[in-house]
C-alpha cells in the first residue's frame, strides 16, 4: 500500500482524531421517555478516542454504560450532542462489531456455521469464507471446534464464538458490553488473557464495558469511570502497563497493577455515591 493510501486509511497516522476507528463525542446526553416520565440516562459527555485505543468504561449498574455503547453503535440517536466514528455518524450494523453479555448465537448451527453467517453478512465471498473462518476461530482459541454445535460447547466457548463473529466484519471498532459477566472466574480470566492479546494484535479500537476495576486495569489502555446516572466522566486515566510480551499472571501480580486497581476501585465507589 502506498504511503498516501495508508494515510487516507488512517493507518499511518495513529491517534488522528478522525482516523479509522476513532470516536468523537461532543456534549452527548441521552434521555428516555418524555415529559414527567423522562429519564436522562447519560451525559453530557465529551470524549475523544484515538484509533487503536482499548478503552474500558467503568461505572455502577444503571449509570448509562450500555446506553452510551448503543449510541456509539448507532442503535440509538443521542437526544443531545453529536457522535462520529471514523469521521461519520454511526449506523447500526455498519459502525462496529458488538459482543453482549449473552452470546446470542444460533444454537442449532455449528460453531463454524455461526461464523460463516457473520462472514456472509460482511460480504466475504463464499470461496473465501473457510479460510477466514479458520483464522478467526484460531484467533479466539477455538481452532478445533468448527464442527461442534453451539449447545455442545461451554458458556466460555460460546462467548469466544461471539467474539469471533464480532471480528468477522472487519469493523475498525469493537464494542463489548460486559461480555464476561456471566462466566465463572477462571473462564473469565482466560478470556481476558486472550482478548487482551486479540485487541493488541488486531489494532482495532475497542470500547469495553464492565463494573470490575480488576478487569478494567487488566484490559484497558485507558479507563474512563462514569458517575452514577446520568453518567458523566468522573475519571479519565491512561493505563501504562506493558501491552505485549508480558505474562498475564505476572501482570496481575505486579505492584503497579495492584495500585491502579485500587485507584480505579476507589474512583468507581466515589463516583457511585
Ligand atoms: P448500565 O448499562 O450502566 O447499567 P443503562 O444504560 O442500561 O445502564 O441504563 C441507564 C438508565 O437508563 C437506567 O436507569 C435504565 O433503567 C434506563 N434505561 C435503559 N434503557 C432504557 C430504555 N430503553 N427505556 C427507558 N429507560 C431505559
Ligand atoms: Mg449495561
Amino acid at each position: 500500500m502506498s504511503s498516501i493510501n495508508a494515510l487516507a486509511e488512517g493507518i499511518a497516522a495513529p491517534g488522528r482524531p478522525t482516523g479509522k476507528g476513532s470516536i468523537r463525542i461532543r456534549q452527548v446526553a441521552h434521555r428516555y421517555g418524555r415529559g414527567e416520565d423522562a429519564l436522562t440516562a447519560v451525559g453530557p459527555i465529551d470524549l475523544d478516542v484515538p484509533p487503536g485505543e482499548f478503552l474500558v468504561l467503568v461505572g455502577a449498574s444503571g449509570c448509562g454504560k450500555s446506553t452510551l455503547l448503543r449510541l456509539i453503535a448507532g442503535f440509538e440517536t443521542a437526544t443531545q450532542g453529536s457522535i462520529e466514528v471514523s469521521g461519520t455518524a454511526p449506523a447500526p450494523g455498519r459502525t462496529a462489531g458488538m459482543v453482549f453479555q449473552q452470546p446470542r448465537l444460533f444454537p442449532w448451527k455449528t460453531v463454524g456455521g455461526n461464523v460463516d453467517l457473520a462472514l456472509k453478512y460482511a460480504g466475504v465471498r463464499r470461496d473465501q469464507r473457510a479460510v477466514r473462518r479458520g483464522e478467526l476461530l484460531h484467533r479466539v482459541g477455538l481452532g478445533e471446534t468448527a464442527h461442534r454445535r453451539i449447545w455442545e460447547i461451554s458458556g466460555g466457548q460460546q462467548q469466544r464464538v461471539a467474539i469471533a463473529r464480532a471480528l468477522a466484519a472487519e469493523h475498525s471498532l469493537l464494542l463489548l458490553d460486559e461480555p464476561f459477566a456471566a462466566l465463572d472466574a477462571l473462564t473469565r480470566e482466560r478470556l481476558q488473557d486472550d482478548l487482551r492479546r486479540v485487541g493488541t494484535e488486531s489494532g482495532r479500537t475497542a470500547v469495553f464495558v464492565t463494573h470490575s476495576a480488576d478487569e478494567a486495569v487488566f484490559l484497558g489502555s485507558r479507563i474512563v469511570v462514569l458517575t452514577k446516572r446520568p453518567g458523566r466522566i468522573a475519571l479519565d486515566l491512561p493505563v501504562d502497563l506493558p501491552r505485549s510480551g508480558v505474562d498475564a499472571d505476572e501482570l496481575r501480580a505486579a505492584p503497579e497493577f495492584a495500585a491502579l486497581r485500587r485507584e480505579v476501585g476507589l474512583a468507581v465507589k466515589a463516583a457511585a455515591t
